[in-house]
């Protein structure tokens, strides 16, 4: 992964060993983009993702995937999956796992939390936890559901508003 760009993309998609991104392909008339992942095995050992076993590779299968538009680009992802020889389960398919934006954002901001906190002093990474902290002071959760305090009060507020506003109801 020399590229500045296939680690770019690696890093959004939260692609990883043993999966990499080969190359990126832009058409900027099409607005499109499409990332190259390769299953990753320069010593050519393969293991059956039914049991596990060493197995040998039987040959490749390409997949292509949709993603989430990146940069206001279509973003496609073309995955090359190999197919392994296994003698217990026979020809099995090495499946790409991708996961869902929620999980990658998740990851994201666990990793960018680590990194920042982990440098001694960052302006951003401090404004952001007191930020946190405030909000959670203003904020106390009830141990109820996630509705806080605060907007539980606004609701009851609310509501008596409207019923003083409509006497007759
Ligand atoms: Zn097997």
């Amino acid at each position: 992964m020399a590229n500045k760009i296939e680690k770019f993309y690696a890093d959004l998609l939260s692609i990883k060993d043993p999966w990499i991104v080969a190359g990126v392909d832009q058409n900027m008339d099409m607005k499109e983009v499409t990332i190259r992942v390769t299953y990753d095995r320069p010593d050519g050992t393969y293991k059956c993702p039914v049991c596990g076993r060493s197995a040998t590779l039987h040959d490749i299968k390409e997949q292509t995937i949709r993603y989430l538009d990146t940069c206001e680009m279509k973003t496609y992802l073309m995955v090359k999956c190999p197919r392994v020889m296994c003698l217990m389960c026979n020809i099995q398919l090495v499946t790409f796992q991708l996961l869902n934006a929620k999980d990658v954002a998740k990851q994201r901001l666990d990793s960018y939390l680590n990194e920042k906190l982990a440098d001694a002093w960052d302006m951003s990474a401090w404004e952001f936890y007191t930020y946190l902290l405030e909000q959670a002071k203003k904020h106390p959760l009830v141990t109820t559901g996630y509705a806080s305090m605060a907007y539980k009060a606004d609701k009851k507020e609310a509501l008596n508003n409207y019923n003083a506003a409509h006497p007759d109801l």
